[in-house]
């Protein structure tokens, strides 16, 4: 016998992933069926001995504002890996349309369904963010070829930067490769309806802020 059963010793899942998403989901499987076998319960040695280093990535954007499109990235991380950061950038060069403050608060609302997922402001260099936060990697989304260039470099001037720091790049649902916060905002300012691209809190910031309401 390898181990004997401690009932006071549980697993914590989280702990168990990994990033590659197919081994993790292997790992799982199999911890899962020892878990079964032995009724829920691990002895701590064999817990030490099966655990993986949480898996953290950070997804940074301006989110100006955060759309569907974004949404649909975060939570295609969220289920790869332990935890994603939502990192809203201050990004003063695209003169944004909401606050930082604004926009935090806009990504905290629509990601509160998800557990793993937290949301903080970013400033300064992004390598030294995800160092900082011991980060694995940083999430960017691809909607379509014109994207490609300015993810490639972006990347690349990343690991130039650090060469530890990987960028995963995660592709939505086709029916958000057209959607941007830049468009939103543009059939926003001329009354037009977004409700389909952006959830409802959204929509009331955008009708304040452009000062479009209807009423
Ligand atoms: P940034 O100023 O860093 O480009 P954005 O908020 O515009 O900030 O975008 C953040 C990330 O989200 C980028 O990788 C961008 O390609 C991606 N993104 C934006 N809109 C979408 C969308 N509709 N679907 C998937 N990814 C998106």
């Amino acid at each position: 016998m390898l181990w004997t059963v401690e009932p006071t010793a549980s697993i914590d899942s989280k702990s168990r992933l990994g990033f590659n998403p197919a081994g993790s989901m292997a790992c799982r499987t199999l911890m899962g069926k020892i878990e079964d076998l032995v009724g829920g319960h691990l002895p701590i040695l064999a817990q030490n001995r099966y655990r993986l280093p949480m898996r953290t990535v950070v997804y940074p954007g301006s989110f100006d504002p955060i759309t569907n499109g974004h949404l649909d990235v975060v939570q295609r991380a969220a289920k790869m890996f332990d935890q994603v950061i939502l990192a809203v950038a201050n990004n003063e060069t695209k003169h944004p349309l909401f606050s930082l403050e604004e926009r935090k608060q806009m990504a905290l609302s629509a990601v509160s369904n998800l557990s793993n997922v937290v949301v903080e402001t970013l400033e300064g260099l992004l390598v030294d963010y995800v160092v900082r936060h011991k980060a694995c990697a940083v999430v960017r989304g691809l909607r379509a070829v014109s994207d490609f260039e300015f993810e490639f470099q972006l990347a690349l001037m990343n690991r130039k930067l650090n060469e530890n720091v990987e960028t995963v790049f995660l592709m939505p649902k086709d029916s958000y490769s057209f959607l941007s916060s830049r468009l939103v905002k543009e059939v926003a300012r001329l009354k037009g309806d977004v409700s389909p691209f952006v959830s409802t809190e959204v929509v009331q910031a955008l009708r304040l802020k452009l000062n479009t309401s209807n009423d």
